[in-house]
This record gives C-alpha cells, sequence and structure tokens, in this order.
C-alpha cells in the first residue's frame, strides 16, 4: 500500500497532536504526517523533500497561509496545498481557492473526522490530473517533434490545428489557422481529390503540390482520417503530410538516367539485351526491336530467340553455356541468310550471384563474304599461278604443231581437199589454244614497268573502234556518258584487254541487239569509276560467284574459254583495283570498274 507524505503545517502544539492521531488512525496508516510550526520552516522542508500534499493552516505566526502558497508556487513545488482556515473564515478560503488551492477545510468542532478522507480524494485527483497532463504533454511533443507536417482541416477543409513543421513552407502555425486548405496549395485540387477527402478520406494518399511562402513548391504525400470532436461538431480531418519532393527529384533523375543508358543502348548498332535465367528479355536495344519488328519496349518480356530464331531455341545455345560456366561464351548462328556473331556474358548482382545475362550480337554476314572472297582470290592466284607455268609449257609444243601443220599445207598445195579441211581444223584449234594461253600469260604478266599516263576516255574509244563492226552489224547502240576525268597511271595494253573482254561479254549477252552504255566519272578521292551496263540476258543469281573463276563459261563450245573475267580481274587487281558487277536477269548487266587515281603522278 502506497503510504502518503503529507506535511500539516500548524503553530498550535495540541492541533498538531490531534491531527497526528487523526491521520496515522486513518486506513492503517495510510497517512505519514510530518510537521512544520511556520511558514519559514515549512518552505525548507518543502525543500529537502517532496510531499504528496500540503496542508497550510491559515494563520501562521510569521505569515499569512495564502502567502506560503505562493512562495511554494515560486519555488516549483507541485504538492496540491489545503488551507485550513477558522469559522468565519470562508472569505479567505474563496481567496485561496483562486490562488491556486486544491481545496479548503474549515476547523469545525468535527472536522478532523472527515479530513484524512478530504486529504487523500485531492492527493488521488492531483495524481490524475497530473498523469492527465504528462500524456497530453506527450503527445504535444510526438505532434510538435514530428518530421511530418500534421494538421487538422475542419468540416470546410480550413486549417484548425497545425503543428510547428509548417514552419518548412515558410509560414507560421498561427498564419495558418483558419486559411482554407487549398490556399496552401501550387494547383487547385482535382474533382476527385475534393470528393474523396470530404465524403470518405480515412487512409488514402493524395499527392499534393504546397506552395511555400517564397513560391517554392513542395510535392507531399498527405494521408488523411477523420477524427471525431467532442459533442455534435462536424467531424475534423486529421492530415499528416510528408514532403517528397527530394524523393520524387531522385526518382526523375534515375529515370532519366535510365532514358540515358536506354539511348546509349540504342545508338549501338549490334544487337544488345540482358536476359534473366528462361532467356526472357529484360531490356534491348531498338537494333533488336527491329529485328522483331517491334519497339524496345514491347520487347522486354518475350524470349531471345524469338529475335533470331524465330521461337526455336539456338541449338547451341551462348546464354545457356555462360549460366553454367559464369563466363564469356560467343557462338555463331545462321538464320535468314545472314550469320550471327552471338557473345553473351555473365551479369553478377552485388552479393556476388550471377543474376542476368547480357547478349550482344552482331550481324557478321557482310565480313564472312569478305573473308569469303578473300579465300577465294587466293584460290585464284594459286591457280594462276598453275595456269601461267601450263601455258608457258603448251607454247613450244602449240608451235611444233602449227609449223608441222604449215609444212603439210604446203607439201599437199590444196591437192587433197579433204585433208586441206581437216588442216584448217587444227589451224582453228591452235588459234584458240593460243588465244588461251596468251590470255593466261598477259594474266600472270606481273608487271608494272609499263605504266603509262592513260586518259580512260581515250581508251575505251579506241577499243570500241576494235569491234566497231561487232556493234554494227548486232545492231547495238553505244551510249556515252563521259565526265571530265584526271588521267590514270596503268599499263595500256592490259586495261585495253579488260575493257574488251568486257565489252564482247556485253555484245555477246545482246544477241538481238540493245544498248551498252558507258558512264565515266571520279568517285570519292581515291577513284575513277567506270561503269559499263547492258541490256542483255544478265546473269542468274548462283552464277554471279563463279563469273571471276577462270574456265567458267555458260558459252557453247568453242564461243567462250571462260577465261575473259578472270583475267579482267586479275589485272585490275593487280593495279590496285576492283571489278563490281550488278545484273538482274532478262534486264542487264553492269560491270563496275574502279581504278586507283594515282595522286603521285596527277597533275
Ligand atoms: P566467256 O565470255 O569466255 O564465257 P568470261 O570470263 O568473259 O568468259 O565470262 C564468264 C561468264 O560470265 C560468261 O560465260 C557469261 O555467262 C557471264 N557474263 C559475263 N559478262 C556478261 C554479261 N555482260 N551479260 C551476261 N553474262 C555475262
Ligand atoms: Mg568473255
Amino acid at each position: 500500500m502506497k503510504v502518503f507524505q503529507i506535511l500539516i503545517v500548524e503553530d498550535n502544539p495540541d492541533q498538531r497532536e490531534l491531527l497526528n492521531v487523526a491521520f496515522r488512525r486513518y486506513r492503517k496508516a495510510k497517512f505519514e504526517p510530518d510537521f512544520a510550526g511556520s511558514g519559514a520552516e515549512c518552505l525548507k522542508k518543502c525543500e529537502q523533500r517532496e510531499y504528496d500534499a500540503i496542508i497550510l493552516d491559515y494563520k501562521l505566526p510569521d505569515r499569512s497561509g495564502l502567502e506560503v502558497m505562493a512562495q511554494l508556487k515560486d519555488r516549483g513545488v507541485d504538492a496540491p496545498v489545503l488551507i485550513v482556515t477558522g469559522q468565519g473564515d470562508e472569505k479567505v478560503a474563496v481567496e485561496a481557492m483562486k490562488n491556486g488551492a486544491a481545496d479548503y477545510v474549515v476547523k469545525e468542532h468535527n472536522y478532523l473526522r472527515s479530513f484524512p478522507q478530504v486529504v487523500e480524494s485531492i492527493i488521488e485527483r492531483h495524481r490524475l490530473h497530473q498523469r492527465l497532463r504528462e500524456q497530453e504533454e506527450f503527445i504535444q511533443n510526438i505532434v510538435e517533434k514530428a518530421n511530418d507536417f500534421i494538421f487538422s482541416l475542419d468540416a470546410e477543409l480550413r486549417f484548425q490545428f497545425v503543428n510547428p513543421q509548417v514552419r518548412r513552407l515558410g509560414f507560421s502555425p498561427e498564419e495558418i489557422q483558419g486559411l482554407p486548405l487549398q490556399e496552401l496549395l501550387a494547383s487547385s485540387i482535382s474533382e476527385e481529390d475534393l470528393r474523396a477527402l470530404t465524403e470518405d478520406p480515412d487512409g488514402r494518399n493524395f499527392v499534393f503540390d504546397f506552395r511555400s511562402k517564397d513560391g517554392q513548391v513542395h510535392n507531399m504525400i498527405v494521408s488523411f482520417r477523420r477524427i471525431s470532436e467532442k459533442g455534435n461538431q462536424p467531424h475534423a480531418i486529421l492530415g499528416i503530410a510528408k514532403d517528397v519532393t527530394e524523393i520524387l527529384k531522385l526518382h526523375r533523375l534515375i529515370q532519366e538516367s535510365k532514358k540515358k543508358l536506354q539511348t546509349v543502348f540504342d545508338s549501338i548498332t549490334d544487337y544488345i539485351m540482358v536476359l534473366d535465367r528462361d532467356k526472357t528479355i529484360q531490356m534491348a536495344n531498338r537494333k533488336v526491336a527491329t529485328l522483331m519488328n517491334t519497339t524496345p519496349d514491347r520487347v522486354i518480356g518475350r524470349k531471345c530467340y524469338e529475335a533470331y530464331m524465330a521461337g526455336r531455341v539456338c541449338e547451341n545455345c551462348a546464354a545457356e553455356r555462360t549460366w553454367q560456366t559464369k563466363r564469356q561464351e560467343l557462338v555463331e548462328i545462321s538464320h535468314g541468310g545472314r550469320v550471327y556473331q552471338i557473345r553473351t556474358f555473365p551479369m553478377f548482382n552485388l552479393e556476388g550471384e550471377m543474376e542476368f545475362v547480357i547478349e550482344y550480337a552482331r550481324d557478321v554476314t557482310e565480313q564472312k563474304n569478305i573473308e569469303r572472297k578473300l579465300i577465294q582470290s587466293e584460290k585464284l592466284a594459286t591457280i594462276g599461278l598453275l595456269a601461267s607455268g601450263v601455258a608457258h609449257e603448251l607454247r613450244n609444243p602449240l608451235n611444233i604443231i602449227e609449223t608441222a601443220r604449215y609444212y603439210i599445207e604446203d607439201l599437199l598445195r590444196g591437192k587433197d581437199e579433204d585433208i586441206q579441211a581437216k588442216l584448217n581444223i587444227i589451224k582453228r584449234n591452235v588459234q584458240r589454244a593460243s588465244n588461251i594461253i596468251n590470255n593466261l600469260l598477259e594474266f600472270s604478266r606481273h608487271s608494272t614497268k609499263d605504266r603509262e599516263k592513260i586518259d580512260v576516255n581515250v581508251i575505251i574509244d579506241k577499243t570500241l573502234s576494235l569491234i566497231e563492226k561487232d556493234l554494227q552489224s548486232q545492231n547495238i547502240q553505244v551510249e556515252k556518258h563521259y565526265s571530265d576525268i584526271p588521267p590514270v597511271y596503268l599499263g595500256l595494253d592490259s586495261l585495253k584487254q579488260v575493257f574488251l573482254n568486257i565489252i564482247i561479254n556485253a555484245v555477246q549477252a545482246m544477241p538481238e541487239g540493245g544498248t551498252l552504255s558507258i558512264r565515266t566519272g571520279v568517285k570519292g578521292d581515291e577513284w575513277i569509276e567506270v561503269k559499263f551496263t547492258d541490256t542483255g540476258h544478265g546473269i542468274p543469281r548462283e552464277h554471279l560467284k563463279d563469273i571471276f573463276t577462270p574456265f567458267f563459261t555458260t558459252k557453247e563450245l568453242g564461243k567462250g574459254t571462260g577465261l575473259g573475267m578472270y583475267v579482267s580481274h586479275s589485272i585490275i587487281r593487280r593495279e590496285g583495283g576492283e571489278i563490281l558487277v550488278e545484273s538482274e536477269v532478262g534486264k542487264g548487266t553492269t560491270f563496275t570498274v574502279l581504278l586507283p587515281r594515282d595522286g603521285e603522278h596527277g597533275n
């Protein structure tokens, strides 16, 4: 049981004794009275210890009870004070109550009987008050110290209570009280929000843009709750607002850098994507999207093999291998006539666990073609070497045959027509064989000595004049589109042979006549360009890759040697140029000869 410590201030010893007995007897020593004989003694005792209550006789030898009470208050003594007055001093009692006394007791004849009970209830009441005050302070503290802006609104959405956090917006709580919520906002509340706010704000979050006194906008998330008030007043609304301006800024920054990253991604002309464990695309660049005929955002969530493999998982999946090895992997796949080189890299998270695979793919079709061409031209060079050796060796036996034939012809002198006919066949074929040999030898002549300054336009004209008759008889129009071009420095005979080969092929491709147009010009700083376009039968796609191969011909026996383009190609290559061909069956063919502009000799 809690024992109440009380101080009784009474100068009369008899009174003290009576009071002592009365309090000590009350509820088995509920009270432990202490005594002071004067105001001074009372103040001194109160300084030394705390009492649960102080009972002050109104009349004290040194000063009045009222005075003592004021002095106790000054010293911060919190205990409730009870004033004891004599009969007829009720006026004083009223005065005491006004000055903060907890209660008063009049010394009637049997006042001692109920006195302890009065004191007990005063102490209890005081305690209750104290607790309430503490609680209030506690809540007040929370509201005032809270980081959030806390306020209440009345039914008209006017500010009632406002916590000091409103100062962050540059206002004092007093300035805000009574203002409508709208006055603090940068934009007007939407119809929808307004309805939600007035009808059912409970537990909802609103994003409001508050405007501070200096005009700055603060983005705040506000959660509202209806709170009931005393009596039949309408409900008030409690709002707790959190300033999320910085968070939103950060969010925007992240969005922006994400966008930037995507832009960087998109500007890469190879295929890049980020894949999860089951090859689902998490991120992809524009190039990937175009491959799938869509936009980058639509690609997310689809599978990588939809991009290259039309939905079939690659046999030798590089991503799968990277998941296993946790290392970079490389595969090459062919799809839709294209060759892709796919490189995969592991992507680890902060914990060091592998989380994604980055897939980087490149269309290497052109590169592959160039490689193939290189292999081809190497083959050609070897064959050329062999061929020229053979040609050289054949020259002598051919000479011998021709000499022998001539000898026989001379002996016969036209006596036997039959034999003469056979001799003519031998002559024709020796001639043909010599042509082949000469072609081959021309090709293998790697000389650079006999170069001269050549006006390409003039050389074309000269070459054309060689076969003027054929052009006429075959009804072929020649259209010339010559440009003023600088001279080239090349072997004259070689170049004539190339042009002749190309023109003869064109003529042969137009047995029913047609147009051969010849265009000259410069291409960039490096090249002289000569284009021969015919309106002939064209070259089937499957033959295009073969026309530069030695002995490839589609012409009937005796008409073609299959060496013209091979030799021409080799000559032009040797001179540092290039021959390109484009053709469409039934429409015609264009051969483009690129010759190097030799800067050293130019003037
Ligand atoms: P040839 O003319 O002796 O057949 P080439 O090396 O000059 O040998 O040409 C190889 C082949 O290329 C020809 O047989 C022909 O099929 C094709 N060709 C070359 N030029 C043309 C052209 N202008 N039009 C159509 N086909 C052509
Ligand atoms: Mg030919």
